[in-house]
């Protein structure tokens, strides 16, 4: 079976992780240190914590803006990993989600409307399946009401927006690092910030002090790990693109198959190669059948899944039976990526 995700790892993440087993530093040590500095450089932050997961990332950042209430609205998107309206509640807020766009992300024009009927304290745009949110649109209807911006990134590491990166377009950010991401330790997440008082009170979240606290650190092998994997994401990040490209010139004239698109002015990262048809179920059984690891990247939408109050958003329930993925890592071997394309044509033309 040809796997939907693999990660690359090589000979410098294996001499790492002997390294510091032999070292005896194993959490807290210079590794940490190195990724969490080499992380925010990259991103072109100020601050970066890590933290133990994309989960953690965003309840901790969700306490530093102040989601405590019912009263604390956060406005979410119809489609994403369920993390993401998961952590609101854990929060204590009161999730309201709108509708995404063409580009899977959160739809500016519904979010306007929602801005304006919720009073909501804090707005999350998803980076999903490794493309930006419309961010200029979406960061000047919350500038104009005092709403703090909190990308969820977690699938954009090294995604671009007008040339810069995402992570950087709001007032902070949250990543993942688990096993299948762009950048993977196993587990992992980071909270990134250029604000110093949203710093420090993330800060109060997650270093014991004179403030509750909760232990949610990575260890040294999961810091070592994810360095090398930064130092590698530009490269994957292309070998990912260049498989896209490919797909979407062999898939064009495919009946009924919608294919991914790179909006104008965003750099897409391909963490997930999202297609749709009407026929989805069957491709995915066909494909599986043939050794194609293909997968749904949603099924659900998070309004349905927590049943919670939303916006007209019959585009992602709409969506949510059409969609599915198939792999588009920087672990494809050519032959893999051939056998993919003729597999999927062939599946697609005889059903
Ligand atoms: C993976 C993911 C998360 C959660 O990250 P974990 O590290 O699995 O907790 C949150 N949001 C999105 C969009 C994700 O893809």
């Amino acid at each position: 079976m040809i796997p939907i995700i693999k990660p690359v790892f090589g000979a410098e993440e294996e001499k790492t992780v002997l390294e510091i087993m032999k070292s005896g530093q194993i959490t807290r040590g210079k590794w940490t240190l190195k990724f969490k500095e080499s992380f925010s450089d990259y991103i072109g932050t100020t601050f970066c914590h890590t933290v133990c997961s994309g989960t953690a990332a965003l309840y901790v950042a969700l306490k530093a803006l102040g989601v405590n209430t019912k009263k604390d609205t956060v406005i979410v998107p119809s489609i994403s990993f369920m993390a993401t309206i998961d952590a609101v509640i854990l929060a204590g807020g009161t999730p309201v989600v709108v509708d995404v766009g063409e580009d899977y992300c959160m739809d500016p024009s519904q979010l306007e409307d929602a801005v304006k009927k919720y009073s909501p304290k804090v707005v999350i745009p998803v980076h999903l399946f490794g493309q930006t949110a419309d961010m200029d649109k979406i960061n000047q209807i919350c500038k104009d009401r005092g709403v703090y911006v909190l990308e969820d990134a977690a699938q954009a590491h090294g995604a671009e927006y007008k040339g810069k990166k995402a992570g950087n377009l709001g007032d902070i950010s949250t990543f993942s690092f688990y096993a299948s991401k762009n950048v993977a330790m196993g587990e992992g997440g980071a909270i990134l910030t250029n604000s110093i008082e949203l710093d420090e009170k993330i800060s109060n979240w997650i270093e014991f002090g004179d403030h509750p606290a909760l232990n949610l650190r990575i260890t040294e092998f999961q810091a070592g790990i994810g360095y090398w994997q930064l130092q590698k994401l530009d490269e994957t990040n292309e070998k990912r693109r260049k498989i896209a490209r490919l797909y979407n010139e062999e898939f064009k004239e495919l009946p009924g198959l919608i294919l991914p698109k790179e909006f104008e002015g965003r750099k897409h990262v391909y963490h997930i190669y999202a297609l749709r048809h009407p026929q989805r179920d069957e491709i995915v059984e066909k494909l599986i059948q043939k050794g194609i690891g293909a997968r749904v990247y949603y099924e659900y939408t998070l309004h349905q899944l927590r049943n919670t109050e939303h916006l007209d958003c019959s585009f992602g329930e709409k969506i949510t039976k059409e969609i599915f993925a198939i792999p588009v890592h920087a672990a494809l071997k050519n032959d893999e990526v051939s056998y993919i394309i003729e597999t999927v044509k062939d599946v697609i033309n005889n059903l």
